[in-house]
Parts: C-alpha cells; sequence; structure tokens
C-alpha cells in the first residue's frame, strides 16, 4: 500500500529564537541547520532576512542542504506596492528556497492591528505570493491567528488562506498563534478548511499554551493537514512551539501514522534524535529535561523491583516502543527500594556478568542501601553506580591520587573599586611517579577546583580533554541528625554521551569534590586510559 507524504517544517530558527533566554548566534544557526538536515526534516526555516544582521548572513552563507531554506517575513504593507516595500525586497532578494509569509486572517486583527481594510489585507497576500513566485520561490503562507479569525469570522480567514491558495502558493499554513486552541477545535476547524483546499496543500502550526501543541498537530494531519510546523525540543516564545523531537516518533513508530504516512526521516536518522534533542541542549547551555519523551534520560527508566523483573523477561511489559529506535536506553533505577533483580538488570547493561547467587551481589545490595541511607541517589547517578559496582565486584584502577587540595574565597575591592569575590583553587595530583601542581581560578570555589583538577593531569590529560560539565546540583538533605549536602553533577564529552555523578557530605566542597573526581575516574575508564 503506497503512503501518503507528510512534510515536516522546522522553525527553530525564527519561532524557536523567539525563546526567553535564547539568542543564537550565526555559528549556532549553521550548526542547528545542518542538525536539521541530517535529521531529515523538509523545510528549515532559518529567519528573517533584512530584520537582524545574523539572519541577514545567515542566507548570505548558506550552503547545499536537502531540505528546503526559507525566508520568512511579512507581506507587502497595506498602501504600499511590492517593488516599493523594503521589507518585502530584502526577503525576495535572499538565497532562499522558499518563503514563508505571514499574514492576518483575523478580521479584528486587520482592523485593530494592521489599520488597513479587509480588501487590503487580501490584495497584499495576492500581490506578495505573486512576487515571490515571479523570483522562482516555493511560497507558504502563515495565516495567523487562524484559528480565533475563523471563530469570529470564519469566512474572511478563508478568504486569506484562499487568496494564497488561489494565487499559487504551495501551502496555506493554518497557526494557533496564541496556543489556546483544543484538539477537538482544531481537528473541526480543519476539516472544514480542507472542504474548501486540498488537505495537501495545509499546514499547521501550533503552540503549546494548554500543553496540546503535539495533539493539536496530530488533530489537524486526522482532519486532512499534510504539513506540520513545530521546533526541536518544542522551542518558541511563552509555552513554546509543537516539539518535533517527540511528534517524528509518534509517526514513524505509531502504525495509525506510520502505515499511512510517510516523512522525509529515515529509521536510521530516528535512531539519532535522542543525540539530535541534546546537542541542542548543551548548544543552549541547558540541561536536559529528564522526562522528555521519547529522548529523556527518564523516558525508559524503571524503579519498582517486580517491573524490572518483567522487563527482564520482555521489555514489552512496560514499554511502549523501544528505547533504540530513538536512540535512548533502558534504565533500571537501583535505589533503596531496589531488589536483586533492578541490580542484575542494571549490572547487565553496563556490561557486567555476574550469578545472580553470587554474595558479591548482597554486599553491593547493602552498600547502596547504606550509602542511600546517607543521602546518595544512585538512580540519579548511573556514572557514580557503576563505578561503585566495578569498585566492589571487579576492579577500577587508581589512575591517580589527589594528596591535597586548597581552596579559598577571597572578598575585596578592586582597582575600580568595586567589591569582587575571587575563588582559588590549588592541586596536588600524584600520577605515577610524576607530582604535578595546578592553580586555578574561577567563578566560585567549585569551578577552582575543577578547573584546577582538571589542568594537569599528566599522562592523562589527552583522555579529558572532551570532558565538559554541563550541570552542577545542589540540595541540601536532612540525613539522620546533620543536614548534609548533595551534589549531582552531570558531564558529557566530544562521543556525545552523558553521564552523573553524585557526592553527598556536610561540606559542600566535599561533596562537589567526590563528584568531579567520579566524573573524571568514570571518563578514564570508559576511555580505556590505561591503568
Ligand atoms: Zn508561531
Amino acid at each position: 500500500m503506497s503512503r501518503e507524504r507528510l512534510y515536516l517544517f522546522d522553525t527553530t530558527l525564527r519561532d524557536g529564537a523567539q525563546t526567553n533566554g535564547v539568542d543564537f548566534t550565526l555559528a549556532d544557526k549553521l550548526v542547528i541547520a545542518r542538525m536539521l538536515d541530517e535529521l531529515g526534516v523538509d523545510y528549515v526555516e532559518a529567519g528573517y532576512p533584512g530584520a537582524n544582521p545574523t539572519d541577514t548572513a545567515f542566507f548570505a552563507e548558506r550552503r547545499p542542504a536537502r531540505a528546503k531554506i526559507t525566508a520568512f517575513g511579512m507581506t507587502r504593507r497595506p498602501g504600499r506596492s511590492t517593488s516599493n516595500d523594503p521589507g518585502l525586497a530584502a526577503i525576495l532578494a535572499a538565497e532562499a528556497d522558499a518563503i514563508c509569509f505571514v499574514a492576518k486572517s483575523w478580521d479584528y486583527h486587520v482592523r485593530v492591528a494592521l489599520e488597513t481594510t479587509e480588501e487590503e489585507n487580501l490584495a497584499s497576500i495576492r500581490d506578495s505570493v505573486r512576487a515571490a513566485k515571479e523570483k522562482g520561490r516555493e511560497v507558504l503562507l502563515d495565516c495567523e491567528h487562524f484559528f480565533d479569525g475563523y471563530k469570529a469570522n470564519p469566512a474572511y480567514a478563508l478568504a486569506c488562506a484562499k487568496a494564497a491558495y488561489v494565487e499559487g502558493a504551495r501551502w496555506i499554513v493554518l497557526c494557533d498563534t496564541n496556543g489556546g486552541t483544543l484538539p477537538h477545535e482544531v481537528e473541526k476547524i480543519v476539516g472544514e478548511v480542507c472542504q474548501q483546499i486540498p488537505g495537501d496543500h495545509i499546514g499547521i502550526h501550533a503552540h503549546n499554551d494548554t500543553e496540546q501543541a503535539v495533539a493539536n498537530s496530530f488533530a489537524a494531519v486526522r482532519a486532512g493537514a499534510r504539513q506540520i510546523q513545530g521546533t526541536l525540543n518544542g522551542l518558541g516564545e511563552r509555552c513554546g512551539n509543537a516539539n518535533l523531537v517527540s511528534i517524528i516518533p509518534t509517526l514513524k513508530l505509531k502504525p495509525e501514522y506510520a502505515n499511512k504516512f510517510e516523512i522525509g526521516v529515515s529509521d536510521e536518522a530516528l535512531g539519532h534524535i535522542a543525540r539530535v534533542s541534546h546537542g541542542l541542549d548543551d548548544l543552549l547551555n541547558r540541561a536536559a529535561d529528564r522526562h522528555a519523551p521519547y529522548v529523556g534520560e527518564s523516558a525508559f527508566a524503571t524503579k519498582a523491583g517486580i517491573h524490572a523483573s518483567a522487563i527482564m523477561k520482555d521489555p514489552a511489559t512496560y514499554e511502549h516502543v523501544a528505547p533504540e529506535c530513538v536512540g535512548n536506553k533502558r534504565k533500571l533505577l537501583v535505589s533503596d527500594q531496589s531488589g536483586r533483580s533492578n541490580l542484575l538488570a542494571e549490572l547487565d547493561r553496563i556490561g557486567f556478568a555476574v550469578d545472580k547467587n553470587d554474595p558479591r551481589l548482597g554486599r553491593l545490595l547493602d552498600e547502596v542501601k547504606e550509602r542511600e541511607a546517607i543521602g546518595y541517589a544512585y538512580e540519579a547517578a548511573d556514572a557514580s553506580f557503576e563505578l561503585l559496582a566495578r569498585r566492589l565486584l571487579g576492579k577500577v584502577p587508581r589512575y591517580f591520587d589527589v594528596e591535597k587540595f586548597d581552596v579559598s574565597v577571597e572578598q575585596r575591592i578592586n582597582a575600580k573599586g568595586e567589591r569582587v569575590t575571587v575563588s582559588m583553587a590549588v592541586v596536588k595530583v600524584k600520577v605515577g611517579d610524576d607530582l604535578l601542581i595546578s592553580a586555578a581560578e574561577g567563578n566560585g570555589p567549585v569551578n577552582a577546583l575543577d578547573v584546577a583538577l582538571r589542568k594537569d593531569l599528566g599522562k592523562y590529560q589527552s583522555y579529558i580533554t572532551g570532558l565538559e560539565l554541563t550541570d552542577y546540583r545542589v540540595r541540601i538533605l536532612n540525613a539522620g541528625t546533620e543536614a548534609v549536602t548533595r551534589v549531582l553533577i552531570e558531564s558529557a564529552d566530544e562521543g556525545g554521551d552523558h553521564w552523573t555523578t553524585i557526592g553527598v557530605s556536610s561540606n559542600i566542597i566535599d561533596a562537589s569534590f567526590q563528584a568531579l573526581m567520579d566524573s573524571i575516574i568514570y571518563k578514564l575508564l570508559k576511555s580505556g586510559a590505561p591503568a
């Protein structure tokens, strides 16, 4: 049976760039565009040419891509001709395969925001589409506030959509700009529009203000739309856009969609989608959402012992799809609730073959429980768990010894008369017969300690150059009689691997030191550094 083609349009670089706290550089944009192209999306909307220097430079620098690089901008301004509108001229001049115009489709916005007549808005849509087609570009029209506009005045909203379609626009995109429309409303309205304009010319652009942007996108597809617009990790202003990282696996793995539709994302590319999602977080210097569907660290994590033993027998008992399909891993959490089956399964995953009657298993379980009683949480710290297990069951080389470290914090007035706080660390490390001393300044005592510790590890230095700390979390706990500090450090390396380590102490520097040491030792171990 031949499947229908469904198109994916990514707007991470345009709508996603509106996210609070996100400011892409040109280099970021080029990296993201390449990631999207490799993933297999059909359109990459890259920005507004002429509106800011980064976007203008992007279009000047554009490189060949499979995806259609799309420029975004407004239709001609009311009362001007297409040849006398500098904004439109910049869009038409940009090196782009496609142009996505945004236009009002709610009569109320036409009057109040645009301060023009309904007819002039329609003429602006027609003229702009025609001008872009004459330039040889594929044309899309984003109908802003389409759903609210349709509820208020269906005839006018439809007239805007039809004006573009009749003029030859390839796609008419229905935008839920305020993000407040519900899935059953989207399905009904898109269904009505598809009776006037063929569904294979209709797209959906949903915002996530009721946490239903993904559901709204699927509702539109069920009603006939054949293009989905969204962003990586659901980036976008306010509550974000429809998350393509959730939409793509659903389209590929759920029979209702997979049997009916074909998309440009291959099975192999789907297997890298977790890496794409985490790659974007790294670029934004954000911690990945552990609970993200499909790609989050917890998406395939199981805690209770009874579930874990069932998963070992057949993963389908507790997993809706296989984690490997999306580049994720099954994780059986080792925690104070865990039984032997969790422990065995987790050991199996990290490549440790242990007989279930091995007495060392009981010792490891006791050790985990004792440590969790004083504040450790191994379910959140996979790498520290692996080191603990390897120390108890096998061997972890003694790569180096930290003979001593000294951390100081000084607050003083600098030469400009400003009050500044400076942190310094000195670390004395023994690597084989070499004694190495490193000193570093940091923006805080833990940062100074980290920088000093990783500055010179002698013969091991080359193994840790790609090591990066991506997140640092601190919690104060009441364990037993005293308050203790738990530090979790998330690290990543050049190969895109992520791991988490833990330290617990009444002293925050000590706790951080433990977690830092575990992270470095884990990296040396996984890189196969010689003992
Ligand atoms: Zn939007």
